[in-house]
């Protein structure tokens, strides 16, 4: 690894101010269970490594007016052990569970997951079909945008090279949402996603799929949502039939690839059944409720 400056500031600001000062020669440091490992890969070292895990706006868990925030520098760990998150968001414990080991759940951040945009992010599914808004920091100020949107590409999101991800939040109607979370590697830790995948819904009078949200992980550039399958499910009737068309309806949506972990066509078998399962488990998680 080649030598780099460092600095650690304790505002937005002065990361803005960092940014704005070495930019396009910076990069965020959170957690630094990827990036760290990426510099020991690549010759194209950045000149300073901006550390931004001491900001403490970057921090906490809390209900606010807009809904449940986590900022950007919470670990994974530390969404396993919210007691509002295991209350009301239990999928996003669940997925939080499976990421690496407990050291790297330790240190690894949820804003650290969301920027990697690897289409096999363990984090992303569950805050897709949660319909999650993240705010972003840069020198004209702070802006709120789906996190749909910042998802652009493989490894790219949709942030500026002198912006940073501030935090994620929750909407307030969605805090409680019924939400289910898989996923499916070669083996039960440290391994990457074949396939994960999330799915909500509100149970409407009469027994009514409400606001139905499918996202999958690891079938296409980025993790996605399944909207045609959304479609078919709103306003029909909760039945395991219905569930199982959705699924089938996602398999037509995904874009998915071969690689070593897994070839394409088992991975469609994988998000039909997922996404049935998902939306039985969040089903399940409203009875367990009711
Ligand atoms: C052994 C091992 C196993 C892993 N297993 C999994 C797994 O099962 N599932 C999974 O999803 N991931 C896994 N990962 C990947 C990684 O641990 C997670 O993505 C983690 O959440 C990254 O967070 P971090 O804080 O460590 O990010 P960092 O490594 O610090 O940063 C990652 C990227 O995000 C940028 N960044 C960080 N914070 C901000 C911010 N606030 N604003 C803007 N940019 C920012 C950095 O510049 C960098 O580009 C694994 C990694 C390792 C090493």
């Amino acid at each position: 690894m080649r030598a780099f400056d460092y600095i650690a500031p304790d505002s937005t600001e002065s990361v803005v101010a960092a940014l704005a000062a070495h930019s396009p020669n910076a990069r965020l440091l959170g957690g630094g269970t990827d990036l760290i490992v990426d510099l020991k890969h690549t010759s194209n070292t950045p000149k300073v490594l901006v550390d931004v895990s001491q900001v403490e706006d970057f921090h906490g868990i809390e209900m606010t007016d807009r809904g449940l925030r986590i900022g950007s520098m919470v670990t994974h760990t530390e969404i396993m052990k919210s007691e509002i998150i295991q209350k009301e968001l239990p999928a996003m414990v669940d997925a939080a569970h499976t990421v690496g080991a407990v050291q790297t759940r330790n240190l690894g951040t949820l804003g650290g997951n969301l920027v990697t945009c690897v289409p096999s992010m363990d984090s992303g599914p569950t805050l897709l079909a949660l319909d999650a808004l993240v705010t972003i920091a840069g020198p004209k100020g702070s802006r709120q945008i789906t996190l749909e949107e910042f998802f652009v590409g493989p490894r790219k999101t949709c942030l500026e090279p002198d912006e940073v991800l501030v935090d994620i939040i929750i909407p307030k109607e969605n805090v409680g949402k019924p939400t289910h979370f898989l996923k499916f590697g070669l083996r039960k830790g440290q391994a990457l996603a074949l396939v994960n995948a999330a799915a909500s819904f509100h149970v409407g009078d009469g027994n009514i799929f409400s606001a139905p949200r499918i996202a999958l992980g690891a079938v296409a550039p980025v993790v996605m949502r399944a909207t045609k399958a959304e479609d078919f499910l709103a306003g029909k009737e909760i039945t395991e039939a219905n569930m199982a068309e959705a699924g089938e309806i996602a398999v037509t949506e995904i874009k998915p690839i071969t690689d070593f972990r897994a070839s394409k066509e088992y991975r469609r078998e994988l998000v039909a059944v997922f996404t049935r399962r998902c939306l039985a488990g969040a089903y399940a998680l409203h009875q367990s409720r009711a």
